[in-house]
């Protein structure tokens, strides 16, 4: 076979694209939205790619009321059934890559790099959720009654209510929804009205091409504050895992502790990841770096490098080299295969974005790099001496604008990278690996990198964060537990003696 040959044969093998994304999936059915129509666009042309009307909070109800109708029966499956289903889910990923990259371009407006990035991580969370049905254990407990026997049962929380974000629709769902199921439990989605496709109503296709049961997961499309609201306090829920910013997490967190039934609350919230060069570093690795951590996704990364915090032996050398690379990064279409940086979510976001560069620019910080945007895509920025106190330094900016600290000494560095409300990730650069581990463990954020950027979700390494970036952690064995419980059940084996007054209690207890 030819080169030809092979490649129109692989086409023809490629299975028809997905349609009708406009629909809510429940039980195992499309359903047309009782709600408002939503308009799904573009970022990068703001065409609209598709118009759906949300669901109504009685949709809500029933997408609750289906995936704990079948949670049980899901829950009885063997491992290896669950675990089969995973690995079918890991297959249409494979054979709709383009597709699946294609739809995260057009609706999130990532550039085709990062939606391939993305496209692989949840490609490699479906995989390692394959393997979970065998890791919930329970355990049998030392017990000093006579004759009783204390276990552990390890079990499936029940149904789990997921709400996501925009930035990386895709994973950010399936990293909460495919170790959820994989331990058993079923799953109603509230993917981020911006990205109700690629966020949700794609893994809902997905699911539904690798024969996952009806039932299991039920996609809802709604507004944060409405539609959010009504999956966050049903009764059926058990667990609320959240991924988002910290104002709505603080939101979730008060509406899940005052509703009817009380749920546990997973919170994956926002960053203020400091990025830290002590003056050891290996300065030409840190820039790269600092290019890849700062301007990926065009800075709306949770985990990006939000601030930058330089020794001053070394600060003007970092800067400039910094600059240097960011200048040669290539802005604009986000469908061409060579753009770093693409367009922002949408007009709210940049009009953010924008007031954070006017604040810095009436501080008088040293803009080093700048640009007016062109729609939605605005060109990285940079500015130094930027004061730790300045809002730039202290806030979330979710996008790409870089503000560089100067530090006077390692320990002046710490304090600046502590001196924030957020604790998710940080990173630091030095030659001296073990004084970098040191440097991390100082650190309060629930992950840190030394030598690389703080962009890193590695399967089976806890992700999470402290202070305001959230609780809980996920991946690996701690994803087991977030969508597990553990309930206590004893056995009396023996008939068990029960004093009737204080001498029989005394003959009980231990010498004294
Ligand atoms: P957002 O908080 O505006 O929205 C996230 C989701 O919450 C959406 O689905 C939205 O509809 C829903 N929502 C909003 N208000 C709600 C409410 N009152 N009740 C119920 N649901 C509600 O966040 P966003 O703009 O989509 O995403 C960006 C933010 O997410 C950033 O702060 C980023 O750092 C954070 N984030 C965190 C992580 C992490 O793992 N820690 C990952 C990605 C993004």
């Amino acid at each position: 076979m030819n080169a030809e040959n092979a490649k129109q044969a692989t086409m023809s093998q490629a299975p028809p694209r997905f349609t009708g994304f406009d629909r809510l999936y429940v039980n195992g059915e499309w359903l047309q939205g009782a709600g408002d129509v939503l308009k799904d666009r573009d970022p990068y042309t703001w065409d609209v790619l598709f118009e759906l009307a949300q669901a109504s909070e009685e949709q809500v109800d029933l997408a609750y009321r289906s995936a704990a109708r079948i949670q049980r029966g899901w829950a009885a499956a063997p491992p290896g059934a669950r675990s089969e289903v995973l690995r079918r889910i890991v297959g249409v990923l494979d054979a709709r890559r383009d597709e699946v990259i294609s739809l995260l371009v057009q609706e999130s407006g990532s550039t085709v790099l990062k939606a391939a990035l993305e496209w692989f991580l949840v490609r490699t969370v479906a995989l390692e959720a394959s393997m979970l049905p065998y890791r919930v254990e329970g355990r049998i407990l030392p017990c000093d009654v006579p004759g009783k026997e204390s276990r552990a049962y390890r079990k499936p929380v029940g149904v789990v209510g997921v709400i996501s974000p925009f930035n990386a629709p895709l994973q950010l769902a399936a990293r909460s929804i495919f170790p959820a199921i994989a331990v058993g439990n079923a799953v109603v989605l509230k993917p981020s009205e911006e990205t109700p496709v690629s966020g949700g109503l794609l893994l809902a296709k997905i699911f539904e091409e690798a024969g996952v049961p009806p039932g299991v997961l039920n996609v809802v499309v709604g507004d944060g504050p409405r539609i959010g609201n009504a999956v966050v306090t049903h009764p059926l829920a058990r667990v609320i895992s959240f991924t988002g910013s910290s104002q709505a997490g603080r939101v979730i967190a008060t509406k899940a502790a005052q509703a009817s039934v009380m749920k546990r609350v997973i919170l994956e919230l926002g960053g203020n990841a400091p990025f830290v060069v002590l003056k050891d570093a290996d300065l030409d690795l840190a820039a790269k770096a600092a290019v890849w951590g700062k301007f990926a996704h065009q800075g709306q990364i949770c985990m990006i490098a939000n601030r930058f915090i330089v020794e001053a032996p070394v600060y003007e050398d970092f800067t400039h080299r910094f600059v240097e690379l960011a200048r040669a990064l290539k802005v604009g279409d986000p469908k061409l295969p060579d753009t770093f940086v693409g367009p922002l979510i949408n007009h709210t976001q940049l009009e953010s974005v924008l007031g954070k560069i006017d604040g810095a620019r009436k501080a008088g910080f040293r803009e080093l790099l700048g640009g007016a945007p062109a729609g939605l895509v605005l060109p990285p920025h940079i500015f130094a001496d930027v004061h730790a106190t300045a809002a730039i330094a202290q806030e979330e900016t979710f996008g790409p604008v870089a503000p560089i600290l100067r530090a006077n000494s390692e320990e002046e560095a710490l304090a600046m990278a502590n001196d924030t409300t957020y604790g998710l990730a940080a990173c630091v650069f030095t030659r001296d690996g073990e004084r970098g581990v040191r440097f991390a463990q100082n650190l309060e954020c629930g992950m840190a990198h030394v030598n690389d950027q703080s962009i890193n979700d590695l399967a089976f390494s806890p992700f999470g964060g402290e202070k305001n970036s959230g609780s809980g952690r996920f991946n690996g064995q701690w994803a087991v537990d977030a969508f597990t419980t553990e309930q206590g059940v004893t056995i009396q084996h023996d008939p068990r003696f029960y004093p009737m007054n204080m001498m029989e209690l005394a003959a009980m207890m231990p010498p004294s």
